[in-house]
Formats: structure tokens, C-alpha cells, sequence
């Protein structure tokens, strides 16, 4: 069990550090799911990552507008 050490980004291979800890509801409310985010401490892949990361987000979060909007009102026409 050496989960705390320190860990390597899978990209260039630099060590990273952690930047944030989330703990999201899961499935199950009694085992939440804790998510930890590392920072590569190489600026340029870190960049990278947090571009890629950013899209992905906005992309889940318009999925998961819409579908909620969906569920809401099934009248309402989102126009891209
Ligand atoms: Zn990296």
C-alpha cells in the first residue's frame, strides 16, 4: 500500500503534485467517490491536460444540461 507516493505523470513523466481532492455522490450514497487531481509540475503538459480536461467538463456539463431540460419539459428545443 504505498498510495501516497508521490506520483508520475503518465505523459512526460515528471513527479506532480496534488491539486485538489473532490468527493463526488456516486451511485451509492454511502461509498462516495473521492476523486484527486495531480498537477503535473511541468507547465506546458500540465497546460495541455487542463485544456483537454476543461473541454470534457463543458461538454459533460451541456450533456447534462440538456438532458435535464429533456426530463423538465420535453417541449423545449435546444438550438445549437
Ligand atoms: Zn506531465
Amino acid at each position: 500500500m504505498n498510495d501516497n507516493n508521490e506520483h508520475i505523470c503518465i505523459r512526460c513523466g515528471s513527479p506532480t503534485k496534488i491539486s485538489n481532492i473532490t468527493v463526488r455522490q456516486s451511485a451509492n450514497p454511502l461509498y462516495p467517490i473521492t476523486v484527486t487531481q495531480y498537477r503535473c509540475i511541468n507547465e506546458t503538459c500540465q497546460k495541455d491536460t487542463d485544456d483537454k480536461q476543461a473541454e470534457l467538463l463543458k461538454q459533460r456539463l451541456e450533456r447534462e444540461e440538456k438532458s435535464k431540460k429533456n426530463h423538465l419539459s420535453k417541449k423545449v428545443e435546444v438550438s445549437a
